[in-house]
Order: C-alpha cells, then structure tokens, then sequence
C-alpha cells in the first residue's frame, strides 16, 4: 500500500500545497474570463448610453433649433415682442445664429445693433416712424433733410415699406440710424447710409429695365384711338399705329363693327415683370372686313424709322389722307349749297368734323407757307411739301407754338388744333390738297408710293419681320385690347 503510494509517479504527486496553487490558478483564469466578459458588456453598456445620450443631444439641439427660428420669425414678423425670457433661454441652451442674437426687439432695454422693416400708415411721417424707434429728432431731421436732395420723404405713400438700421450711439438712450432704405416704386429703391463722419450719404437705386416683346389686340369698338386710350394703351403708341396705316385707312369710315387689331409692341419691365413703360410698336395688322393691313417698323441704317409693309414697302406716301385722328367727314369735295352763304357753291376741300382742340397733323414734311387769320378759313395754316403739292388748314381754334411761315415739319407733326373760327357752322378742320396752286379733291390725288427696301436693308428687314412672327406664334393674342397692362 505504502508502495502504491509511492508508484504514484513523482510529476503527478500532488502535495497539498500544489493542490492549492492549481486551484488558485483557475481561480484567477476563471475571475480573468468573469473579467473580460464584464469589461465586454461595460463596454456595451457604455456604448448603448453614449448612443442614448447623443441621440437626445441631437434631440435638444434640433428643439433649440427650432426654437431659434420662433424667435427670428418673431422678431422678423411685426408681431409682439416675445417675453424676454424666451430668446435668453435659446440662447443659453445652444449657439443662436447671429441675426437671432443681433435682433433683439422692443424698448425698454433695446438690444443693439437692430434692424426693422416698417410700412408707412395712415398719419406716419418718417420723423414720426423714427422718433417712435427712439431716434433721437433733431436725427430724425436730419435724416429727412439729407434725403431730400435726392427724395422727398413727404411724399411717402401709405403702404411703402422701408427697412432701418439702428445702432448703438453716444447717448444711451437714443439709437443712431446706420441705414434707411425705402422702396419708393417697383423701379426706385432709395437708400441712406452713414458715414464715418456721421454724415448720410444717400443714393438713389434704380431696378434693371429690360425690354421684350408684348402683344395686344381684339375687336374695335367705336373709333381706335377710343378704344386704345380707353384701355390704357399709351397715346403715342395709339398716335404711331394711327399715322402708320393713316395713308391707307380712313380711320372713322374704313372701321366696323367686328374689324380688329393685333399689335406686337416693345414692353419695358423689372426682372419681377413690373412695367416700367413701352417702346415702339414693331408690327400692326388690321383686318377691316375682307382687306388685311400689316405693317412692321424698321430703322434705316441712316437712323429714320418707318412702317413698312411685308414685302418691304414703305407705307409712308407723300401726304397723309386723313391729317387728323378720329374725325369724321362731314362735307366731302364738290359743289354744295353752302350752310352759311345759302347758295351753291364749289367746296374746295375736305371737312372732318372732330371736337374742338382735336391736333391737327401736318400731312407730310413740308416747310409752314402761311400761319395766321385768313378771311373765312379763321385760323388758317399752308404747307408746301413740295413744288408741286402744298396743303392747307382751316378754321383752327388755334396753331400750335412755333408754327410760323418759314419753319420746317415733320409730316404728322402737331400744326394746329380744330375749332370753329372763320365762316364756320360748327368745330371742323377744313383741309384743302392744292396741286400746282388749284385745290383738288384729296380722294382723286394719286399718291406716290412708298420706296422699297433693297439689299442688305431688305435682309435686315426681313430678319426684323421674322423675329415678329415668332412673337407672334408665341406670345398669346388676348382677346380685349384691354387687358394690355396700365401703366
Ligand atoms: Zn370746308
């Protein structure tokens, strides 16, 4: 037994003491495993909670956010102030953009530099506005007189809005002004600024004009240029499409009911499509019963503008067969029992009844032979367009300034205005076409022609003519010339 006990081989003896150390052994590989596993789930724990705590970050950051932009809207909007506790808070709790920072509303206490867009109201003066922002007034007017070199402030209308700059200044309870600036119109911004000297400087801004194409047309009613001025199309454009066509159209007999216009015109505008005026009318097509009429301009390149008609035909002939807009024949060439004399008599012209003061056009380009009282015609003018041709003018209310013989017209050219003076029954134009020195009856007149465009002119003009048709097939044909756009 003693001996079994001794064959135990010598390695596998175990004292107790090693019994002992092997049992520590495990013990620390066992606490070692216990280890890592806790260090792995701490691990994981602390994962899991720095996720947690940033999602809720991320959380309060974008509440911040939103709270940030409440307030800019607040102060933005012309609503109340929000309580002052509102814009601390986000501003404590997360880096507020600077212009949440910088606009802190409303007295008392006003945080600075501040800025405000105010609109004018009933009873508001821009000293009054200021003052009401604490600017101090003699400030205020200065303000006011700076600027009226350049804009009266007075003449602000209710309703325009204005931004103001305010900052911090000398005296702590008055804000200086650093920048004014007030949209006067669509087309005219003006703005103060100041400078290092405390002076303003102020300068007036005008919005880019650019120009394109516009059209307009529909039925005529009652005469064109009615229908053109009461629909807000600006007179001189009604007065070009009129003298155009005025060779071929006698404007009160040619026109029905049912007749109508189609005009393709330069428009001026903002880049926001605010009109700021009109240009010329580039093309004119009437369309009287069966007959159709076009015409388009085109600038010579020795600068005369003109109307030509498709085929690049000048329009403009020697004299203008109705020298006067919207008028009416009342007693056309022949003999007549005259209402006044009370017997037969040959009437040598033409009578266009129209109201008094109606312009009287010069007929074509001519130089002033006769301008003055002349017997029975009253206010009576000449013209001589020619060796051959002069026209005349009679009954006149009165002639216009600057019409006196010798002095040189432009065919269409205001010469003088209706009325009744002289032997005459009521306001009309008498208007006589005198060839070699007889007068003769203006419908049997044959008129020269106008000139034809001739090569590289003709291609420009085509070119021109081109650019309108594809307005044409594009731009909408509305069906009221009213709706052209007012000024
Ligand atoms: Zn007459």
């Amino acid at each position: 037994m003693s001996f079994s006990q001794h064959e135990v081989p010598s390695g596998r003896v175990i004292s107790p003491l090693s019994v002992r150390t092997v049992l520590a052994r495990r013990l620390s590989r066992l606490r070692f495993a216990w280890f890592l596993l806790g260090a792995f789930f701490g691990a994981a724990l602390c994962y899991y909670l720095v996720t947690l705590i940033h999602h809720d970050a991320d959380y309060s950051k974008k509440e911040n956010r939103e709270r940030a932009l409440k307030v800019l809207a607040a102060h933005l909007a012309p609503l109340p102030a929000l309580p002052a506790s509102v814009p601390a808070r986000a501003t404590a709790a997360a880096p507020v953009p600077a212009a949440v920072a910088a606009a802190t509303p409303e007295k008392p206490g006003i945080m600075l530099p501040a800025s405000y867009t105010l609109t004018i109201e009933r009873g508001d003066t821009l000293v009054s506005l200021l003052t009401g922002k604490d600017v101090a007034q003699d400030e205020a007017y200065r303000i006011v007189d700076s600027m009226r070199h350049i804009y009266d402030p007075r003449h602000l209308t209710i309703g325009t809005s204005f931004e103001l700059h305010l900052d911090k200044g000398e005296d702590a309870n008055h804000p200086i002004v650093t920048g004014l600036s007030i949209v006067v119109s669509p087309l005219k911004t003006v703005t103060l600024a100041r400078l290092d000297d405390d002076s303003f400087r102020v300068r007036e801004i005008k919005a880019p004009v650019y120009k394109s194409m516009a059209r307009a047309g529909g039925e005529i009613h009652s005469s064109l240029y009615q229908t053109g001025t009461e629909s807000g199309i600006p007179p001189q454009m009604l007065s070009e499409i009129i003298q155009a066509f005025s060779y071929d159209v006698d404007f009160q007999r040619d026109i029905r009911e049912g007749d109508s216009i189609d005009i393709v015109f330069e428009r001026m505008h903002t880049d926001r499509n605010v009109t700021a005026g009109y240009g010329k009318v580039l093309y004119a097509s009437l369309v009287l019963g069966d007959r159709q009429l076009t015409v388009y301009r085109h600038v010579s390149p020795d600068g005369f503008a003109g109307y030509y008609n498709g085929k690049g035909e000048s329009v403009k002939k020697a004299l203008l067969k109705t020298p006067i807009n919207g008028a009416r024949i009342t007693s056309g060439f022949g003999m007549r029992m005259h209402p006044l004399l009370g017997y037969s008599k040959m009437h040598k012209g033409i009578d266009f009844g129209a109201a008094i003061g109606t312009p009287i056009y010069a007929a074509g380009d001519g130089v002033i032979e006769e301008a003055g009282r002349k017997g029975g015609y009253g206010n009576y003018v000449r013209l001589r367009h020619s060796a051959t041709y002069s026209t005349a003018y009679g009954h006149a209310s009165r002639i216009a300034r600057g019409i006196a013989p010798g002095v040189h017209v432009k065919q269409g050219q205001v010469i003088a205005y209706v009325g009744s003076t002289g032997f005459s029954t009521g306001p009309h134009l008498h208007y006589e076409i005198i060839v070699n020195g007889a007068q003769v009856n203006p419908a049997g007149v044959k008129f020269r022609t106008g000139q034809m465009l001739a090569g590289r002119e003709m291609n420009q003009f085509k070119h021109e003519a081109r650019q309108v048709q594809v307005a044409l097939s594009t731009l909408p044909r509305r069906t009221q010339v009213a709706q052209l756009e007012p000024r």
